[in-house]
This record gives structure tokens, C-alpha cells and sequence, in this order.
């Protein structure tokens, strides 16, 4: 069975022979790998940057963790899944340490001791191989229907923490405290910071959920993802038209600022375009390379002033990915075409490092096994 794996010492990245995985315990799945998508995560492991990190005792990783695969064998004690389900599996897995209150609560995405793995990031082999086996508990079954477009579940997750995030927020204010979602989300006005993956998924959940969205990029107005933003009913800005301290004039009161371009001038120049009571979120993660200007004064009086909040997420819980599941199709069935359009290609697995490290498309999916 052909997998693409990582040495960290050797610093290098290839794709090697292994044994094809076998059904440990009577709650495992086995599954055929259908697509795996490449993200930010994998550029940084393809370049010794973060992550990589092999299971304890061996020297390589098996890369791959936003995956989409088919159940072909189920352990006996399997009770939801069987043979030809399509399903997607969740990354994180609990650090199992006594004094971790999220993860013994069964929420590792807000594990407090950094002892977690992720698989096909850290201590743990991923997803980018012909066959994986996964415990039952960590799989999330998708409709059929999802096939061409289910690799961007994991994607959307960030998305769907994000604005539970947003709602727990929300709930706050004191006349809030009953709200239905729907009410949290009426009428309210989202910036979305970059025009990746991340941004534009985010960017459709958003417009589903019937928020007024604008996204601010550095692309220019016309292309390809303005289009896209378009089609979904969004407002598309550029960098090199608007600048960001003109943002809340444009847009309006911003509720919600949804950042996902990884850029921190941009996030924190965006920080001070934020209303009154409103929510930024980061999700993105930057370099570490250099020190940037922020108008701190003008940023902390606004905090205070307006009640604002800031806060990051990261990874997700299983409840992400079954709304994501369900939001999928939604989004599909809202804009047909627009989750296919994010996919810019389907490639072998000898490309995965390439792609790891290009950027040029949206979302580069490996096609591990044809339908
Ligand atoms: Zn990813
Ligand atoms: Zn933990």
C-alpha cells in the first residue's frame, strides 16, 4: 500500500510502501482513502517548520488529516457504520492526562496541557495512504451526495467552532441570554480577512446562516474568488482598493470579524474597524518572522469602550464536523457549484509536497482512490 510519509530527521518527505493497516479492535473501521486536501499545516510540515512530529518510537509521520475515505470493513462491535458509508475522521485525539478537564470531558480541541496528537500533524500517522483504520467514535458519516465535495468538511470545522464561538458570545448580553440562533445571527454584518479556503468557506457558512458578509483580500476585485464571493451574495474588497481604515465605513457596523488570512498587520489594522459589542475571532496562524505597528491605544479604548471581544480558536470538536456535514449540503444545495469550485485540482500523491508548498489554487486535493 503506497503512503506519503515524513522523516523528520532525514528531512524528508516521500512516498513509501507499507503494510496495508488491519482491524485492531472490534470498534475499528477500515477504509479505503478517497481524497486527502492539503493545507497551510502541510506547507510547515513539508518545510521542518511545525509539526511532523512521528508517534512515539518511530522515525516518520504519515501526513494527511483533512480526509475523506469509504467505510470497506467494520470491527463486530461497530454499531453505526458499514461497508460503503463515506465518512470523514476527526484530527485531534485527548492527551489522556488526569489533570486535563477538556479532554476528559471529551473535548481535546481545548485540551489545557498541549499533550494531544493530531493525526498526520503530531505523534500520530495521518490519512495519506491507500488504506487507514480509524476507531468508530472518531468517524463522522457523510449523505452520498457529499462524495466530490466531503474533503472540505474538516475545512469548514474551523468555521463551525468559530461561530458556536460567536453565539456563546453573543449570549452574553444580557437580552441575548434566551435568543434562538437564528436570532443571534439576524441582521448581523461579518467581515471575513482573507479569500483562502479557510475565508471563503467561512465566508459561505456565513451567507447560510444569513449574515451580511464582506470579504477583504489581496486579490484584486473581478477574479476568480470575488466572483465566487459574489455568486454567494457576499461583497468582495481588495487590499489595493479599500484601505482597512476605511472598512467600517463601507461595511457598516461589523459584528463579527472572521480572520483567516494569517497576516497579523492585517488582522490587528482590521482589530479597530470592529463594532460596538462585536466578536473578532483569529484563526489564522502567522509567521514568526517579524514585528509589526498596531495602534494599541486606539485598539485597547475600543475594547473597552464598545465591549468588544477577541478571541482565537483552533482544531474542532465531533460537533463541528456533524454540522459541517449537515452544512455541506445546505451550502450546496443554496449555491450549486460554489463548494466545487473551491477544489482548483485533484492530484497522485507524489505531489503532495509540491502543492504543500505552492498556494496558487484554493484547495489542492490528493485523488488517493478513484470513486
Ligand atoms: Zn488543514
Ligand atoms: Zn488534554
Amino acid at each position: 500500500m503506497k503512503a506519503v510519509a515524513v522523516w523528520p530527521e532525514r528531512r524528508q518527505v516521500s512516498v513509501e510502501d507499507r503494510a496495508p493497516p488491519v482491524i485492531g479492535s472490534p470498534t475499528s473501521v477500515r477504509l479505503r482513502v478517497l481524497d486527502v486536501g492539503i493545507c497551510g499545516t502541510d506547507g510547515e510540515i513539508c518545510r521542518f517548520d511545525y509539526g511532523g512530529t512521528p508517534p512515539p518510537g518511530e522515525d516518520h509521520l504519515v501526513v494527511g488529516h483533512e480526509a475523506l475515505g469509504e467505510v470497506i470493513e467494520a470491527g463486530p462491535a461497530v454499531s453505526s457504520l458499514s461497508p460503503g458509508d463515506l465518512v470523514v475522521p476527526i484530527v485531534r485525539r485527548p492527551c489522556g492526562r488526569a489533570d486535563c478537564s477538556a479532554c476528559r470531558a471529551g473535548h481535546p480541541d481545548f485540551c489545557e496541557t498541549g499533550a494531544y496528537t493530531e493525526r498526520g500533524i503530531v505523534g500520530a500517522h495521518g490519512f495519506l495512504a491507500e488504506e487507514v483504520v480509524e476507531e468508530e467514535r472518531y468517524l463522522v458519516r457523510l449523505p452520498p451526495e457529499l462524495r466530490e465535495v466531503g474533503v472540505l468538511t474538516e475545512p469548514l470545522t474551523i468555521a463551525e467552532k468559530a461561530l458556536r464561538q460567536f453565539l456563546e458570545v453573543r449570549r452574553r448580553l444580557p437580552w441575548l441570554r434566551q435568543a434562538t440562533d437564528s436570532e443571534l445571527f439576524a441582521g448581523r454584518t461579518a467581515l471575513v480577512l482573507g479569500a483562502g479556503p479557510v475565508g471563503l468557506l467561512g465566508c459561505m457558512l456565513l451567507r447560510l446562516r444569513g449574515l451580511s458578509v464582506t470579504v477583504y483580500s489581496r486579490g484584486p476585485a473581478g477574479e476568480r474568488r470575488a466572483r465566487l464571493v459574489e455568486a454567494l451574495g457576499g461583497t468582495y474588497l481588495s487590499t489595493a482598493d479599500v484601505p482597512t481604515s476605511s472598512l467600517a465605513e463601507r461595511v457598516g457596523r461589523i459584528d463579527l470579524v472572521y480572520e483567516a488570512a494569517g497576516a497579523s498587520q492585517l488582522a490587528f489594522d482590521a482589530l479597530a474597524q470592529l463594532g460596538t459589542n462585536g466578536v473578532f475571532i483569529f484563526t489564522g496562524v502567522p509567521g514568526r518572522k517579524h514585528h509589526i505597528q498596531v495602534a494599541g491605544d486606539v485598539i485597547m479604548r475600543r475594547l473597552v469602550l464598545r465591549n468588544q471581544i477577541v478571541l482565537g480558536t483552533v482544531n474542532a470538536d465531533r460537533m463541528d464536523f456533524e454540522s459541517a456535514a449537515r452544512d455541506l449540503v445546505g451550502i450546496r444545495k443554496a449555491w450549486p457549484g460554489a463548494l466545487e469550485a473551491l477544489i482548483t485540482g485533484r492530484h497522485p500523491m507524489d505531489r503532495f509536497c509540491q502543492l504543500a508548498g505552492d498556494g496558487s489554487g484554493i484547495k489542492d486535493v490528493i485523488a488517493v482512490s478513484a470513486p
